[in-house]
């Protein structure tokens, strides 16, 4: 038998009050097309916390009687005394055994896997994995880590949809700058948040699709540490960074004119906002005649006013983006994106989000666990909470 760890949680609330450590056994009788995991990493996400406290657009549903409903799957394969969930979508995994009509070509002992889609619960020791072919996108770990792997299908690949579904600004880039003479530029995009993971791939896909970027970021305590944070996004490929502080101001217009877009004549068409409230309705009046703003995330969970001048004289366009539906939507194409961001980390064109990693053993403490999770949303963070086993 395999003895195995879970977080747990049975009701919504704050992590630090709903979650449980949950101790299991695993029995070596695999069933058929079944996988046996062990997790190797799983960072904790802002959606993860969500969850666990019912805010998010996906819940538990933990009142259900039917048996087949993922709670009560949970209940039966972990044996907690009620419906319960598993939190965390994100992970990398190692195949430890695999049951009987487990396609060998598709799934083998010491394969690195990680969820194909959300609701996996992947702050666990070990994953028994019912349909594990369907369930799994197999990867080639070499010359990655499981940091690398396990924070790969949230972050990057939401930055990835982002960039390329809403305005075309890649093809765009082609057509307007790929002559120019001297040659300069590349469409720009804004983003607030841009310290985030999903900010900081942008950054990074975008300057390897050859566009440009307005990065918006929180003042940090000192002057010194402000001016570290810009340089640091600039080296991975920012071409502008910014306080929220002189976003807001009312010389940013100017700025953004001035110095950045030759009068506004290389405008801003494509606005990323993980952020809204003050700083989403800045970006609005940064973003340029047709443009289109992308909300993702509400980290200072303030909504913004809908700007209905901008909206009809600007004609913007503005739009919502969930990874979750887009993944069910194109579960193809999520596999080989995945691939594709994975190749440039091997290949060293796309560095790692900074992490703090907390050690998950046998010995480790629930409260431990806990914490690392409730600190998520705290924000002025060194670094994302990442498990590692
Ligand atoms: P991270 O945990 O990597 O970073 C969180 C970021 O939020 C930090 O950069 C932090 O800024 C910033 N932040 C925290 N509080 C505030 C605040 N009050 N005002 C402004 N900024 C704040 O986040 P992720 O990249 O994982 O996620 C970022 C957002 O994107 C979340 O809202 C998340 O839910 C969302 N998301 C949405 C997806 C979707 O499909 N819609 C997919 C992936 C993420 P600082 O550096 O200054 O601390």
């Amino acid at each position: 038998y395999t003895q195995s760890k879970a977080l747990v949680f049975t009701r919504f609330g704050e992590p630090a009050d709903v979650l449980h450590l949950h101790t299991h056994s695993i029995s070596p009788t695999l069933p058929q097309g079944a996988v046996l995991l062990r997790t190797l990493a799983a960072p904790v996400n802002p959606a993860d916390v969500n969850t666990i406290q019912g805010t998010y657009g996906a819940r538990p549903d933990f009142a259900s009687q039917d048996p087949n409903s993922p709670t009560n799957k949970t209940r039966l394969l972990l044996g907690t005394p009620e419906p319960a969930a598993v939190p965390g979508n994100e992970g990398c995994f190692e195949v430890t055994a695999v049951g009987p009509g487990v396609d060998a070509g598709k799934l083998k002992r010491g394969n690195w896997v990680i969820p194909a889609g959300p609701g996996f619960g992947t702050f666990r020791t070990h994953a028994l994995v019912e349909d594990a072919v369907g369930r799994l996108v197999k990867v080639d770990g070499t010359g990655l880590s499981p940091v690398q792997v396990a924070t790969v299908s949230v972050n990057p690949c939401s930055a990835y949809r982002m960039l390329r579904d809403y305005v075309d600004l890649v093809g765009e880039s082609v057509r307007r700058f790929a002559s120019a003479d001297p040659p300069r530029g590349g469409m720009w995009f804004i983003q607030n948040g841009a310290n985030s993971g999903v900010g900081r791939a942008a950054i990074q896909l975008g300057r390897l699709w050859g566009l440009r970027s307005i990065n918006v970021v929180r003042e940090r305590e000192t002057v010194e540490e402000t001016e570290g944070l810009k340089a640091e996004l600039k080296e991975l490929g920012a071409d502008v960074v910014v306080t929220e502080k002189e976003f807001l101001d009312r010389s940013f217009g100017a700025r953004l004119k001035e110095e950045w877009t030759r009068g506004g004549r290389e405008p801003v068409l494509l606005g990323l906002n993980c952020v809204g409230g003050q700083s989403a309705s800045a970006m609005v009046k940064a973003l340029g005649p047709r443009g289109c703003m992308v909300t993702y995330g509400g980290m200072s969970r303030q909504s913004f006013p809908f700007p209905t001048g901008p909206a009809i004289f600007k004609r913007l366009r503005f739009e919502g983006f969930w990874l979750t539906e887009w993944g069910k939507e194109n579960p193809e194409e999520k596999r080989r994106m995945i691939n594709e961001i994975l190749d440039l980390m091997r290949q060293g064109k796309f560095k790692q989000m900074p992490v703090q990693e907390v050690k998950w053993d046998w010995d480790t403490e629930e409260q431990v666990l806990k914490d690392a999770i409730q600190g998520t949303l705290a924000g002025f963070r060194s670094g994302k909470g990442l498990f590692v086993f």
